[in-house]
């Protein structure tokens, strides 16, 4: 029933505390095609990078086939400061979009040299609720590209922890989470997050590693998130660390514009493919969309304090 919602936008509708979480379900009267008492679950995306150029030309009408889809929270991610601007501006623009500030492990040789000040200001933002995303990446190091050195790799990984840390400790100060990008660096990013361990919680953001990995990660207090890889026919691995992820620790997320899930492989992904996501999860957990729903927006809400 909701791939017909995708094309057939309700309006939106937010009074009266209508979407939270605890009642779980979106009323489609609105949608002709359906009878009134038909019943949505509804589901947040936890991260989605809506201030790109991607979307410059039809955000209202991504935001609003979201909440058609029944996705009515959206973490708009920063990855830079002015990117973490962005984000509040739409968290301000939308009611239904809320804001994560941070800089980005890729782009870390162009961050300051303290991130802090920056950061600090922004997190104070009503609608902020981390710290992201921020983490260590291995993945394309400076010397595997051309020119590259293995002292300019040194320089970068060096760079990336710095920043890493700073974000950590804005984090811990304002009593918020981190969103946590980790790609082919478990062991530091673990490491790090240890010196934080009690104070700040990490959501390992586009989980794509083994149950063991997801193991280490939620036993030190820290949560997965799930993304269209789950759907990739490839990427029976993935499902394998969802099928041990317990229902309370994990949360869903389309890391869009990247990464849609079947059936749009390849296209620009949006909000709205939270649905097929969670239909996907659903089935690999063996639970209804419902518990679904319940669980992963409690989990979300008990994660971002600020998300409301
Ligand atoms: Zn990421
Ligand atoms: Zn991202």
């Amino acid at each position: 029933m909701a791939d017909t919602g995708t094309k057939n936008p309700v309006a939106v509708e937010q009074a009266g505390g209508r979407f939270h979480c605890s009642e779980a379900y979106v009323p489609l009267a609105r949608t002709a095609h359906l009878v009134a008492h038909d019943l949505m679950p509804i589901f947040y995306d936890t991260h989605a990078h809506l201030d790109y150029p991607d979307f410059a030309s039809d955000l209202p009408q991504v935001i609003e086939r979201a909440q058609a889809a029944g996705i009515t929270k959206i973490i708009s991610i920063g990855t830079d400061v002015a990117s973490s601007q962005r984000a509040i501006e739409l968290s301000d623009r939308f009611g239904q979009v809320f804001a994560a500030v941070g800089w980005h492990p890729a782009h870390a040789l162009e961050a300051p040299d303290d991130l802090r000040p920056a950061l600090r200001a922004l997190a104070r933002h009503p609608k902020v609720v981390a710290i992201g995303e921020t983490g260590l990446d291995n993945h394309r190091l400076p010397s595997a590209k051309a020119g590259g050195a293995a002292a300019d790799d040194e320089r970068y990984q060096r760079k990336q922890a710095q920043i890493f840390e700073q974000q950590l400790e804005v984090a811990a100060e304002s009593g918020l989470n981190c969103v946590v990008h980790q790609r082919d660096a478990l062991e530091a990013t673990l490491a790090m997050m240890q010196k934080f361990a009690g104070r700040v919680r990490g959501q390992f953001h586009c989980f794509a590693d083994d149950a063991a990995a997801m193991r280490r990660i939620v036993t030190m207090g820290s949560l997965v998130s799930f993304t269209g890889i789950v759907t990739f026919k490839s990427a029976q691995n993935v499902r394998d660390a969802l099928a041990a992820t317990p229902l309370d620790r994990f949360m869903l997320e389309t890391d869009c514009p990247y990464l849609a899930p079947a059936p749009y492989r390849g296209k620009r992904c949006e909000p709205a493919h939270v649905r097929e996501i969670a239909a996907m999860v659903a089935q690999v957990k063996g639970c209804t969309l419902e518990d679904l729903s319940a669980a992963s927006c409690k989990t979300a809400l008990g994660f971002f304090p600020k998300l409301k």
